[in-house]
Parts: structure tokens; C-alpha cells; sequence
């Protein structure tokens, strides 16, 4: 893999100068399996050369158990209790941009089958209402909400006041991430912000009082770093991973049972891709088609009734995932091209349904 992108050496600052995103906790999660930049024409990730100054020290890993649950305290709210119990489940809520009515119809589908909502980036519009709007317009109408922020659109003023906004609607997690280039979106003609990035946002919105989660990408290149680079995260106030699509099951469960042997208690919570048409499988496939399951979109998308086939393969994988030591829940991950939002909420609603149905019931 090329590591160094043709420069050798590199101290840190050198990277954080050379990444596009400026980004001072890098590297982001964008990180191609070739070590590539997320931004094309950039070439190799600048912190993939800087390895001899990984800032992050190695996690604590105790092998005779979760050592340091006792000195931390996760406030994890009732969330932590339902998982006790049952598992979580959050899903994506797939809605047109800039659209009250579509948010709010597909939102009125999905939120009875989930825990929470979460809103994150539109996968095909960097135009969309801020998070603070979008939580406002479904927690007045008592729907759980987990917003994303990102570091891409505001700066650090701006997202103080997004995240207090959020926590004046009454979010029940906020998601923190640094955010996507906006040379992958629609709007690449205007500069990101990246005055922060997600560990800055995560220790912002934690000071504000919010549950904060992150993700957690350990199919990312440096892949043996990744979880010291999450334990940064930890260690600024997250209470929640989301633990990025990086292979199936198999994956999951390593990066899981790496994760819990540092002693973290908070919850964590396996993406799982929901595919359960044409259109859903085009959004998936854009942000996690590499690291999918080998086969899962081909079986789905080529299958007689793509959606029968789509909700039962997606609930089917959303049961091995729980089904993993440490795993508490599962995000339904996926969205839909536009005019498909209402049926990829009926599915995905349906396949939440399901997986609750097989916890009751398991065989
Ligand atoms: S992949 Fe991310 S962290 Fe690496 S150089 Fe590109 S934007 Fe920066």
C-alpha cells in the first residue's frame, strides 16, 4: 500500500498541512483502502507518512477484563438501560433536503419501528436545513432524534450555537464528525470550514452537556491505529461509537472485542447497510460499497423482489451484528435517491420490526 504518497519522513504538522480538511487530529475516516486522500487529485493521505509521530498513545488494554469502567463515569441516559434489556436500534432517516414535508412524512413511517431517528448528512445535497431545524421539527412532534454535526459547514462559534440548539430540542445523542470534503458533494465550488474537527466537536458538544457519539472506521487506513485514534475520541467526551461498515460481521466483532478490552462501557452500535432497492443500493454503495459484505448488494439488487429479498437480508445481518459480544445495537445506515425516501423508510422501518421480532424470539 503507498503509504507515503512520494515524501518520506513527515512530522506531523507536515500533514496536518498538506490535508486538505487541515485536519489537527487526523487522519479522517475518508481514508481509501489504497491510502488515497477522500479528495480526488490529492493523492496519498499526508498522515499516512507521519506515522512516527501518531499522536495517540496505544489504548490501556487490561486482559483481565473491562479495568477502568470503575473510574470512568458514561452518562449514557436511559439508553443504556433499554440496551440492558433489548436491543437499540437507530436508523437513518432517508428525507428529501430542504423539505419540511418529506422530513416530517418520513419520520411519521420510521420513528415508531426505532429508538431514534438519526439525521445526518443528505447524501446527495451539502444544501440542507442546519441539524438544529430538522431536530426541532420532529422532537416537537415527540420523535426521538440522534443528530449529526459536522466541522465542514460551521465554525467553531457557529457549531457551539448548532449544538445548543440541538440540546434545546431535546436530542437525544448528538453525532460528531469532522465531515466530508465539499469536493464530494454537489456544492465543490465553496470551501469547507474545518476550524475544528470531530475530537475538537466532540469535547464542544460534551461540554455543552450533550450524549455524544462517533464513529469509529476500522477499515480505514492506518487500520492498526484506528482504535487508539478512537480512544482519543473516547477520552474528549464521547459516550457512543458507531462502528463503521468495515466487512460484516467477522470485522465488526474483532474492532468490537478490541474496543471493549480497554474497558469502554458506553454503548456501541453496529452500521448496518440497509439495501433494499435500486436506489438504496446507490446511496449505500456511494459512501460503503467497498466495505460492505462480499456479495450483499449484488444478492439484493439482482434478486426477483429486491425489496422482500433487501428487508430480509438487512434484518438477517442486523441479528448477527447483535448477535456479537460488546455490540448493544445497530444503525440502520442507508438513504435513498430522491422521490424514494417514503419506501426506503417503509423498509427500513420493516426490517427494525423484524430484528426486534428475532430478539423476542430468537432461534
Ligand atoms: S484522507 Fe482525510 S485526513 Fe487524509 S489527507 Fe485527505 S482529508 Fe486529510
Amino acid at each position: 500500500m503507498p503509504h507515503n504518497g512520494g515524501f518520506t519522513g513527515a512530522s506531523w504538522s507536515d500533514a496536518v498541512a498538506r490535508c486538505p480538511k487541515s485536519m489537527l487530529h487526523g487522519p479522517c475516516a475518508g481514508v481509501g483502502a489504497d491510502g488515497d486522500c477522500e479528495v480526488p487529485g490529492v493523492g496519498a493521505c499526508s498522515f499516512l507518512a507521519a506515522l512516527d509521530s501518531w499522536p495517540y498513545p496505544p489504548p490501556p488494554v487490561e486482559a483481565t477484563g473491562p479495568a477502568g469502567a470503575d473510574d470512568q463515569v458514561w452518562d449514557v441516559g436511559e439508553l443504556t438501560e433499554v440496551a440492558a434489556r433489548r436491543p437499540v436500534i437507530v436508523a437513518d432517516l432517508p428525507a428529501a433536503a430542504l423539505s419540511t414535508d418529506s422530513l416530517l412524512d418520513t419520520a411519521e413511517i420510521l420513528a415508531p419501528a426505532v429508538d431514534a431517528c438519526l439525521l445526518g448528512d443528505h447524501g446527495g445535497a451539502r444544501v440542507q436545513f442546519p441539524p438544529s431545524y430538522r431536530s426541532g421539527l420532529l422532537t416537537r412532534r415527540g420523535i426521538a432524534v440522534w443528530v449529526g454535526v459536522n466541522c465542514r459547514d460551521r465554525n467553531r462559534v457557529a457549531l457551539a450555537g448548532e449544538v445548543a440548539a440541538c440540546l434545546d430540542a431535546g436530542v437525544t445523542g448528538v453525532h460528531c464528525v469532522t465531515g466530508d470534503h465539499p469536493a464530494l458533494g454537489h456544492r465543490d465550488d465553496t470551501p469547507g470550514v474545518f476550524d475544528l474537527d470531530s475530537l475538537d466537536v466532540v469535547a464542544l458538544a460534551r461540554g455543552h452537556g450533550a450524549h455524544v457519539s462517533v464513529a469509529h472506521a476500522p477499515a480505514a487506513p492506518p487500520t492498526a491505529h484506528r482504535l487508539s485514534r478512537l480512544m482519543a475520541k473516547i477520552d474528549a467526551g464521547a459516550d457512543t461509537v458507531f462502528v463503521d461498515h468495515c466487512g460484516g460481521p467477522g470485522p465488526v466483532g474483532e474492532a468490537v472485542a478490541g474496543l471493549r478490552a480497554t474497558g469502554f462501557t458506553g454503548l456501541v452500535l453496529a452500521c448496518v447497510p440497509v439495501v433494499t432497492s435500486a436506489a438504496t443500493a446507490a446511496v449505500v454503495a456511494s459512501f460503503a460499497g467497498p466495505r460492505l459484505p462480499a456479495g450483499f448488494l449484488d444478492a439484493i439488487v439482482n434478486a426477483p423482489d429486491p425489496t422482500a429479498a433487501g428487508i430480509t437480508a438487512t434484518a438477517r445481518l442486523a441479528t448477527r451484528m447483535l448477535a456479537l459480544p460488546g455490540v448493544d445495537g445497530v444503525n440502520l445506515s442507508g438513504g435513498a435517491q430522491s422521490g424514494h425516501e417514503r419506501a426506503a423508510a417503509r423498509a427500513t422501518a420493516a426490517i427494525a420490526n423484524r430484528v426486534f421480532e428475532a430478539a423476542r424470539h430468537p432461534t
